[in-house]
């Protein structure tokens, strides 16, 4: 399955997009995607996907079966692709969580972690930080974004994927030749031939543009604003969180590269696309008392190399991940894959195993013309 070559539009080319693109090449079909932003663009604030910190750190919300599975494939995916190329831009970290007051839903955050990561464990006394009361420890995975997004779009491309780069105003002006805007072919693609726009099933990786392309128009999307700042620190080696006793949440990823993220805020329909300075000023002040590590040695002050804000594709509901239709279209197919708020590179593989799935059933149920 499929049994000759299919196309298949991905629009979109964030994380999950490309993820799914991937695993729809691997599966067999002819994948052509489409986006506005591509890896190797200027970061933009329309694609989360280039502000991301990222880590694997598995919330509470995905105690709900679905984001468990996605979030589980995803670990067990990474960790499989790091065996067989320990180059690629994902290391191992450990991952250290401190709490300055125990909240009501610690408990069952603790049982949920010890579920997903094999080491987990509770931090003793002896282990904790002046001021917090609790911590636990766990090995998770640090994805080194700059590095990870032209890995899957070089991996994409060299499995046979096109890309064209378009802004769409509904999902279904690709398919007429009056409404398709511009098309310019993604320089690397080995193919510059636009596909034929015969229907063929969509899969809609969108993320937060979900909310405006005209045949989707997903009022339950919303922005999570998420404020980091991104420094330099090589010599940090390990994954932190640290919950501040008045609710606050302080955050540090290292990369490969030796930047270090720093974070941050979750600011629900916040729209305010550019940094704040006293959010600036907060996020150093507590990540120097929270890792004082970060200090370059001798000082005391942080290198900020950038200051950065991006939003997290959020969905009132949950992700959304299945068969669909466009408005007032019926002729086209479409799986919808969008709307994994500050989850979408943890769950990024297994969202796109689903999507594939999805795929398969609806060319299977909708008779679908083929290519060759
Ligand atoms: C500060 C911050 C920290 C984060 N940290 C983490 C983390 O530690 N771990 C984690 O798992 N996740 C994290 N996330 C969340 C993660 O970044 C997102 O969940 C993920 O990037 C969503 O990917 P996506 O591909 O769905 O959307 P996007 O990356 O937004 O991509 C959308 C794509 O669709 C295209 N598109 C949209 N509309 C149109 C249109 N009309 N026409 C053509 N193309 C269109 C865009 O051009 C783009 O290519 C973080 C996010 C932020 C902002």
């Amino acid at each position: 399955m499929p049994d000759s070559h299919l196309d298949v539009f991905v629009v979109g080319a964030g994380v999950i997009g490309l993820s799914t693109a991937i695993r729809a090449l691997e599966a067999g079909f002819d994948v052509t995607i489409f986006a506005e932003w591509f890896p190797g663009d200027e970061k933009n604030i329309a694609a989360a996907s280039c502000w991301a910190g990222a880590d694997h750190v598995s919330g509470i919300a995905a105690s709900d079966d679905l984001m468990y599975t996605l979030e589980k494939e995803t670990f067990d995916e990474l960790m499989k692709l790091l065996k067989k190329d320990p180059l690629i831009p994902v290391m191992v970290r450990p991952h250290m969580r401190y709490t300055q007051a125990v909240r009501p839903d610690d408990k069952l955050k603790n049982e949920h972690l010890s579920r997903f990561y094999s080491d987990f464990r509770l931090l003793n006394a002896s282990e904790l930080p002046e001021t917090v009361v609790c911590g636990a420890m766990f090995s998770t995975l640090c994805i080194d974004v700059p590095r990870y997004l032209p890995y899957l779009m070089n991996r994409f491309v060299a499995s046979g994927g096109r890309a064209f780069r378009t802004k769409l105003p509904s999902i279904s002006a690709l398919f007429s030749e009056k409404d398709r805007p511009p098309l310019t072919a993604f320089p690397a693609t080995t193919s510059t031939t636009p596909p034929t726009f015969s229907p063929v099933p969509v899969i809609n990786c969108t993320g937060l543009g979900a909310l405006s392309l005209g045949d989707v128009l997903d009022t339950a999307m919303y922005p999570t604003r998420g404020e980091i700042l991104i420094i330099r620190a090589p010599w940090a080696n390990r994954d932190c969180t640290f919950h501040w006793e008045d609710g606050h949440t302080s955050y540090m990823i290292p990369r490969q590269s030796g930047d270090v993220v720093l974070g941050g805020t979750f600011q629900p329909d916040d729209w305010h696309s550019h940094s704040r300075p006293e959010t600036v000023q907060l996020i150093k002040q507590r990540c120097i008392q929270a890792f004082p590590e970060l200090l370059p040695s001798g000082t005391n002050d942080l290198e900020v190399i950038e200051e950065c804000v991006g939003f997290r594709p959020t969905r009132k509901g949950g992700v959304r991940l299945e068969i669909g239709s466009l408005a007032g279209v019926k002729i086209i197919p479409v799986v919808h894959n969008y709307g994994h708020g500050g989850a979408g590179y943890q769950s990024s593989w297994g969202s796109a195993n689903l999507a594939v799935e999805l795929l398969k059933s609806v060319v299977q149920a909708s008779n679908v013309p083929t290519t060759m």
